[in-house]
């Protein structure tokens, strides 16, 4: 079952919104610490195990900093990304940069940084090389295509139908190139889930990357360093989700090594993940404020927050928790649509959701924000980005990032030459 229980109250919350209005998202450090311990304590078998999170997750330095400190590295796909992690102080290869229908501009910028980089495409070894230069270690995405039998979810689809990734007969030629290019140090990645919560998927996508790599090093004499394993590890968004169980995969990750990369000879090989969403996703909550009753054909309350910051919903379908703060406990008796201003229908933070009677003024948190939560965040109907707090282990909260102000969205704008 899912954890529902916040790390503030009702009381907490009115002595933050003093100072910071809602709506905001707010991040529990202390849980996003304790979550990265027991992340990496489920791979400890692994030598070397890293998980380079996924930025755009949780593009926040703060946060970032938070998850350096725990180890982690980072994974970026844009020019914004490589900067913002050099800015926290990342180096080299604690970058992974996976992108994919890449600006030239952003492989210079990971090439200069001394990132690994993941090239999405073949032909992308002439751009890398032209543009920048032909690093000391590659690493290339695998589209499996219709070689994969377990069929992903809505949100990455089909891999056949994926723009991402080199297909299998692409991927012999591309490490080809790159051993006559001089290049002697190699990873292989993919991502074929995402917000999977059927831990078999994982153990199937080792027992495909080991698989390949058993054959690649065969058929290319090359060795490779490390497999990437990808992102996509799923949260309970739902109450009645559990978890997914870590050391299942670990240990089932585990006998395939013995069995496909030890027995082969192929060890050591470096077993990486690029998780974004498990890290901070259930650690993070959108606190808003119902601004709004209306009773026409059905029951809506409106929220002082949006799509705009937080699309998941909207776009998706997707679920999210709500708790009425200082109503934990209340009858669930009304069925509302919760909604926010953006002219869309789509616009709902939930639909025929059973929750307590709703009055104006009543402060609305949404849980599992912490992960493509406000990155996913945008401006249409000209609404502003929200702030976001950090909820430190001692009780303080620190700002860690304003909330956008009109001058914020003019200020692509000259008035004056209208
Ligand atoms: C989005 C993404 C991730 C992170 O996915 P999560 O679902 O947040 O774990 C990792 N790698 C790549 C290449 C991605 O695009």
């Amino acid at each position: 079952m899912k954890n529902l229980k916040l790390p503030f109250d009702k009381s907490k919350i009115e002595e933050i919104i003093k100072t910071y209005p809602t709506p905001f998202h707010i991040y529990d450090e202390a849980a996003i610490r304790e979550n990265a311990k027991n992340f990496y304590q489920a791979f400890s078998w692994m030598k070397d195990f890293k998980n380079y999170f996924a930025v755009k997750a949780c593009p926040n330095p703060y946060i970032l900093k938070i998850l350096k400190e725990e180890g982690m590295g980072v994974d970026c796909s844009s020019l914004a990304e490589l900067v913002m992690s050099e800015k926290v102080g990342f180096k080299g290869e604690e970058i992974m940069f996976s992108s994919n229908d890449t600006a030239y501009k952003e492989f210079k910028k990971a090439y200069e940084l001394g990132a690994i980089i993941n090239l999405d495409d073949i032909t992308h070894i002439n751009i890398l090389e032209k543009t920048a230069g032909i690093p000391e270690i590659i690493c290339f995405r695998y589209n499996p295509g219709p070689l994969r039998e377990y069929k992903g979810n809505v949100m990455i689809g089909h891999p056949e139908d994926a723009k991402y990734g080199l297909t299998k007969e692409q991927l012999f030629e591309a490490y080809k190139i790159m051993k006559e290019k001089g290049v002697k140090r190699f990873g292989l990645h993919t991502m074929v889930a995402t917000n999977e919560t059927d831990r078999n998927a994982f153990v199937e996508t080792a027992k495909m990357l080991f698989e390949l790599v058993v054959e690649i090093s065969k058929e290319v004499g090359i060795r490779f360093e490390f497999v990437n394993l990808g992102g996509g590890v799923g949260i309970p968004y739902r109450p009645e989700q559990g978890p997914i169980d870590l050391d299942f995969v670990s240990k089932e990750i585990e006998k395939l090594y013995q069995e496909l990369v030890v027995k082969n000879g192929l060890a050591p090989l470096k077993i990486v993940l690029e998780c974004g969403r498990v890290i901070t996703g259930p650690y993070g909550y959108l606190v808003t404020t119902a601004i709004h009753t209306k009773d026409t054909y059905k029951k809506y309350i409106g929220v002082d927050a949006c799509m705009a910051n937080l699309m998941r919903p909207g776009m998706y379908g997707a679920y999210h928790h709500e708790t009425v703060l200082g109503k934990e406990d209340a009858p669930q008796t009304e069925t509302y649509d919760v909604v926010g201003s953006l002219c869309e229908n789509n616009d709902k933070f939930a639909i025929d959701r059973k929750l307590p009677k709703i009055e104006i003024g009543d402060i609305i948190v949404i849980h599992d924000t912490g992960a493509h939560g406000y990155s996913m965040g945008f401006n249409y109907n000209g609404k502003l980005r929200s702030a976001e707090l950090l909820l430190k282990p001692d009780g303080f909260v620190e700002h860690i990032r304003r909330a956008e102000t009109l001058d914020d969205y003019f200020a692509t704008l000259d008035f004056s030459k209208i």
